[in-house]
């Protein structure tokens, strides 16, 4: 039932604070917001924390600006070309999503959705030029033609990898990822 689903969670939440996971994020913690300062400053604040201070500076930095800030115009970018994957250290997305052996039940209820269903063809494909399509591992996000529209979003919710990507990194925050049906999504089997 729900009330010992929630002790369990409070539980799982204190042991993660008592264990070395929690130990080493903390003392990681300020190496990433050290950059929003620049590259050599960054570096510098890293190396001190590392050698010197090892996380006992008794303050926390803070990232400049969320995520979903962060994504610029794309006509302020060129296009980067990436190599194309080797099938040795990298592969392309139907492999890898063939190997999540990720799955959900064709008929449960779609767990992405869109805020406002118009801002991916109004705003993220004209503007940041479709950064979902770009930034999720496994395809779901996907810009397909359309009679009215010239190129519409289509999400196949069936491949999502529970990343969480989306739901942080849309430039106006309009999915939302919402928890899937108990038992679907990836199952890797070498992990
Ligand atoms: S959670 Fe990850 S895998 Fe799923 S749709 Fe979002 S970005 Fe793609």
């Amino acid at each position: 039932n729900n009330l010992s689903e929630g002790s369990q969670m409070e539980l799982y939440w204190d042991a993660l604070q008592k264990s070395w996971i929690w130990e080493e994020l903390h003392r990681a913690r300020n190496y990433r917001p050290a950059f929003e300062y620049g590259l050599f400053p960054g570096l510098a604040f890293s190396a001190l924390e590392r050698y010197l201070l090892r996380g006992k500076l008794p303050l926390t930095l803070k990232h400049g600006k969320p995520d979903h800030k962060s994504t610029d115009i794309a006509s302020t970018h060129a296009p980067i070309k990436y190599p194309k994957p080797d099938g040795q250290v990298s592969f392309d997305v139907p492999t890898s999503l063939y190997r999540s052996n990720t799955n959900h039940e064709h008929d449960q209820p779609v767990h992405l959705k869109l805020r406002d269903p118009r801002i991916p063809e109004l705003v993220n494909l004209p503007k940041f030029a479709g950064p979902e399509a770009r930034y999720c591992p496994a395809r779901v996000y996907e810009y397909v033609s359309d009679e009215k529209l010239g190129l519409k979003l289509q999400i196949n919710a069936q491949n999502c990898l529970h990343c969480k990507a989306c739901d942080i990194k849309d430039p106006t925050q309009n999915i939302e990822w919402t928890v899937p049906e108990g038992g679907g999504g990836p199952g890797y089997t070498i992990m």
